[in-house]
């Protein structure tokens, strides 16, 4: 299969990459381009992506307007189609577009290639689930006349995504976008674009007509407005930090529909009968594995006293055995940071951390040999941590666990619960009842029982309750449909 967007150009070894805009491919009116750097390799930039202006997302959102009246009544057949087509686009550049997605911002080639294929397994997903995805029909009085809902598309709807998911979280958006028949103008993270772009490059090369799918790369302060702020845009699905998603969705009208997935302080509680080497493997995959930087990652373990000395020498144990390195060689467990912001927010923590409890482990910048420029730090602990701490409470998305000694069930459910934050919860118990318990009282939109915080599935609902998601509409799964479309509730007589 050969690349259907236009050959990226190269200078001095560097490609320069465009935007899509009514199914052309633009560079930014600026004429300038935003630099991707390796976060691995801080040489090596991986792409020129276009700095577009406000002028640019303008022209995106009326390709968006434009296209929508022929998309909408495009058979949801030859929507599914598309979107079909474009899952075995990513199938069969599963590989090459790991390495892009490793090389942008750093995860495990491994797990860089599974996103790509969960990804063409959402647009899967999507094709079907969307084809049965409908309205009702009422029971009434009146024989002739018939009572029934339509579930029809909202229109223009943006999509803004942040570096760490770079393929997935766009695909769960756009693809149930597309299929209920929407049209989309989509900004993936300034730090992070190229992966958006090959899943951009997927929809073209599978026939996506003009201007149902404009990609627009751009920081948020050129670009950001001009894409939320128009009354055309009828929805916005973002995924990033709290403080981001919460300045847009003040900053819409009443008639734009916001999807917020923001951030999280997700809590893993260790029960004094939990398996404690389980324990363990739980808090090491769920605090360290893409470095931290996952929204459902646990960031805090509330551990039971009884229990507490013999899970901490475990888990510092465990640490000693995790390889940090490049993402491209395979075997190492924990790659760099994905940006030097990431690395200058986690560093300043880690010495915020060590002012306010006691450190036991990690939190270095890794230089010399094998790290090179890269952004290594290494993984960090801190115990003794108190609930009026920073570390307990505020986002840190990095390689840092804060230890919490709890000395019941209700007191570890207290301070679970004790953050602004609900997006994922864990429990490590052999407790039914417990479990049984924690689902119930846990505040959080995603439970986790003997299983990591991290992780979940593309056929179920996903997203947060607090200040980790401002939306009364769950992405993924079937619910994903319902944030792209409005009921019309239809009484047609005889
Ligand atoms: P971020 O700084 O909030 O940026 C996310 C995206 O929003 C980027 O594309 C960014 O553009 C854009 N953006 C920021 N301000 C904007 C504005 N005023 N108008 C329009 N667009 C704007 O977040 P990040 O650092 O990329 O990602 C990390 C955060 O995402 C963490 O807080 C994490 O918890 C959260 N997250 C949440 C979930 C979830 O499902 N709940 C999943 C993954 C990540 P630029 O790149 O140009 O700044």
């Amino acid at each position: 299969m050969t690349l259907l967007a236009e050959k990226p150009q190269r200078t001095s070894g560097v490609e320069s990459f465009k935007n899509y805009i009514g199914g052309e491919w633009v560079a930014a009116s600026s004429g300038e381009s935003i630099d991707n750097i390796n976060p691995a390799d801080t040489s090596d930039i991986v792409g020129r992506f276009p700095a577009s202006t406000a002028q640019d997302a303008e022209s995106a959102v009326r390709a968006a307007a434009s296209a929508f009246a022929a998309w909408r009544k495009t058979p949801i057949s030859a929507r599914a189609r598309i979107l079909n087509k474009a899952a075995d686009y990513l199938d069969a550049h599963a590989d090459s577009f790991a390495v892009d997605m490793t090389r942008e911002m750093g995860k495990p080639l491994n797990l860089a290639r599974d996103e790509i294929l969960r990804s063409a397994q959402t647009l899967r997903f999507y094709a079907v689930e969307g084809q049965s995805f409908a309205g009702e029909v009422f029971p009434q009085d009146d024989a002739g006349m018939i009572v029934y809902t339509e579930r029809e598309p909202l229109g223009v709807v943006a999509v803004i995504t942040p570096w760490n998911f770079p393929t997935s979280i766009p695909a769960r958006k756009i693809a149930p976008a597309l299929i209920t028949g929407n049209t989309v103008v989509f900004k993936p993270s300034s730090d992070a674009p190229l992966s958006g772009y090959r899943l951009t490059e997927a929809l073209a090369a599978a026939g996506i007509p003009k201007g149902v799918l404009n990609f627009v790369n751009g920081s948020a302060g050129d670009v950001g407005a001009a894409i939320t702020t128009p009354q055309i845009v009828r929805a916005i699905s973002f995924t990033g930090s709290t403080a981001a998603g919460e300045h847009i969705h003040r900053s819409v009208g009443i008639t734009t529909r916001t999807q917020m997935e923001l951030g999280g302080k997700n809590p893993l509680i260790v029960m004094a009968d939990a398996d404690l080497d389980q324990a363990v493997e739980l808090a090491v995959k769920g605090g360290f594995s893409l470095t931290g930087q996952a929204c459902t990652g646990t960031s805090r373990v509330l551990v039971m006293r009884a229990v507490k000395a013999a899970f901490t020498e475990k888990l510092l144990a465990r640490i000693k055995t995790l390889k940090i390195g490049s993402g491209m060689t395979a075997g190492n467990d924990i790659g760099p940071l994905a940006t030097a912001k990431q690395l200058e927010t986690v560093l300043r923590y880690v010495e915020i951390g060590k002012r306010e409890a006691k450190w036991l482990t990690g939190g270095d910048r890794l230089t010399g040999p094998g790290y090179g420029s890269g952004y290594y730090v290494s993984p960090a602990v801190f115990t003794d941590v108190t609930q009026s701490m920073r570390i307990a409470r505020e986002e840190i998305f990095g390689p840092v666990l804060a230890l919490i000694e709890v000395e019941s069930y209700e007191d570890a459910i207290a301070k679970a619960n004790d953050t602004e934050y609900g997006l994922s919860a864990a429990i490590a118990t052999r407790n039914p009842s417990l479990m049984h318990a924690f689902a119930r009282d846990i505040e959080a939109g995603t439970v986790k029982i003997n299983r990591t915080t991290t992780g979940n599935l593309i056929n179920a609902p996903f997203g947060g309750v607090k200040h980790s998601s401002t939306s009364t509409f769950r992405e993924s799964g079937r619910a994903g449909l319902e944030f792209y479309t409005q009921i019309k509730t239809v009484y047609r007589g005889i």
